[in-house]
């Protein structure tokens, strides 16, 4: 048992393991349909047309700022549809995407800002704008851009590589691994050189016995470790990862660069590899496909676009109505049907024969929810307060730092969805936060534009005081203007009489 443990979690088992861990290579698509959108983030802008013929790697979206990344071809060939899809998420809502018809050439289009193998001449700079241009985003799930990450990160001591595998079953990481051994080193070297950390720890689950064998074996930089850790769920949350490998907590609310740390997903780490030296830009990804409806669970390498069909078509899988999940069997989603296209964020489709689920019981108050919550939070009394709505309690027992990585709705013998109701408290919170900006704004608003009036209302009075005293004194002046005039013609008017008696005489 390695070290690195930490409190809660659950030990789970594969339910569908793999009887080789290959990286298979599928043919091209016939047609890919791109989201403009990553999972989180902005909406990257389309700069092409329908009706332009595209190269593969060619950038057919851009990035207005550092929320979002650019999108590149992932074959050549036509662009036919610039929509919106219908997006792989359970609100079921559309996103513009790009549709490219292929020329069957997958013909290159020449990217040439290179650094090659030679990146450690070039700068940083250099270097963060080749992983800016390349449209990389974190593979693990969260679809973060990366250099807007990394560039958070600036000044970290530790990168932290995660190649835990979010969830049982899922086993993108660990066949990338196998297949890239050195493209994983180069990665880390790569980004150790621009972040400017002093040291790299490749985390591993135990049970990863070839990955971790393989890495040792290939990795000669004495500022990189590679270290066995629990094959428990959740060891890949960020926060736990930090805490169990550094013994650092990552505050409420806060995130691992808080803490002088940068971690990045394995994944991501080979698409900077591929970006940074072989002057790739991110168009595949390796896509587990697994479930208890596939006969052999598979690991393929996809080009970003494939709709799920097409590589469904290259599972065994059992006939029938079957269930689909994206992303793990703990945090992911349900999905109706199978009309989606693969994204940067798509490690893993389920297929599952449909089974009933469990009808939800009242809470019987065994604590169980208590003893697994990996963040140390009080699921039970989370979930009293989110099912009353009571929201302002359940945030003071942190309702926003739960993870939603749903150990408690596993063990939970009533069967309570507990992480839905979570879930619901944090978007009324959500809510609620919102309105409450907005009456603050218009509260703000209308208390400015009493002032505003009070103000003008003296300005104005203020104003009219000195007309009125600017009026006065003109009179007074002009008064005294007239006496003077006045007196100056007496004074004439005494001369010329003077002067006539004068003449006279
Ligand atoms: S595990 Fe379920 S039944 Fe037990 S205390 Fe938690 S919510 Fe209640
Ligand atoms: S879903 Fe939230 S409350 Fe439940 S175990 Fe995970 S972190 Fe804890």
């Amino acid at each position: 048992m390695s070290n690195f443990t930490f409190k809660g979690g659950l030990v789970l088992e594969n339910p569908f393991p793999a009887k080789e861990i290959d990286l298979i290579r599928i043919p091209l698509p016939d047609r890919v349909v791109l989201p403009m959108q990553q999972r989180i983030g902005d909406q990257a802008k389309p700069c092409v047309s329908v009706g332009d013929h595209v190269l593969t790697g060619q950038v057919i979206a851009t990035i207005d700022d550092d929320r979002c990344a650019p999108v590149h071809a992932s074959i050549s060939g036509t662009v036919v549809a610039i929509d919106n899809q219908v997006m792989a998420h359970q609100s079921g809502l559309e996103a513009l995407c790009v549709t490219i018809e292929s020329d069957g050439e997958d013909e290159w289009m020449d990217n040439s800002v290179a650094c090659t193998e030679n990146y450690d001449f070039c700068t940083p700079d250099t270097i963060y704008n080749k992983i800016r241009l390349s449209g990389i985003v974190g593979m693990g799930g969260a679809g973060f851009p990366t250099h807007t990450k990394v560039q958070f990160a600036e000044g970290c001591h530790t990168l932290i590589v995660n190649a835990t595998e979010c969830e049982p079953g899922i086993m993108c990481d660990d066949a990338l691994m196998q297949a890239y051994p050195t493209k994983v080193i180069r990665g880390v070297e790569v980004l150790l050189h621009i972040c400017g950390a002093e040291k790299a720890i490749i985390a591993i689950e135990d049970d990863k016995k070839e990955s971790i064998e393989l890495l040792r074996k290939f990795c000669k930089n004495e500022r990189i470790t590679i270290e066995a850790i629990p094959t428990k769920y959740t060891s890949g949350a960020e926060k736990i990862l930090v805490k169990s490998l550094l013994g650092i907590e990552i505050p409420s609310g806060g995130y691992a660069s808080d803490v002088g740390v940068l971690c990045q997903n394995v994944g991501t780490l080979v698409a900077i590899f591929d970006a940074v030296v072989e002057n790739r830009p991110l168009i595949s990804r390796v896509v587990t496909i697994t479930g208890s409806a596939i006969k052999e669970p598979k690991n393929l390498q996809v080009r970003l676009g494939a709709s799920y069909d097409y590589v469904l078509s290259f599972a065994d899988i059992e006939q029938g109505e079957n269930d689909i999940r994206m992303a793990g069997m703990m945090m992911g989603v349900d999905l109706e049907g199978t009309n989606y296209s693969i994204s940067k964020n798509t490690n893993c489709i389920f297929v599952n024969k449909p089974i009933e689920k469990p009808s939800a019981q009242e809470c019987i108050r065994c604590g169980m929810c208590n003893t697994v919550c990996p963040v140390e939070l009080l699921p039970q009394q989370l979930y009293w307060y989110s099912k009353s709505s009571n929201i302002e309690k359940a945030l003071d027992y942190n309702l926003l730092d739960c993870i939603e990585c749903g150990c408690c709705s596993h063990v939970c013998p009533s069967n309570i969805p507990l992480v839905d109701y979570y879930q619901f408290a944090k978007a009324l919170n959500k809510q609620q936060t919102k309105e409450k900006e907005q009456t603050d704004n218009a509260r703000e608003r209308f208390e400015f534009r009493e002032f505003r009036l009070e103000r003008n209302k003296q300005e104005r009075a203020e104003m009219m005081e000195a007309k009125k005293k600017a009026l006065k004194e003109k009179m007074a002046k002009d008064k005294a203007q007239k006496i003077a005039i006045a007196a100056a013609q007496e004074r004439v008017n005494a001369a010329k009489t003077a002067k006539e008696s004068e003449d006279a005489r």
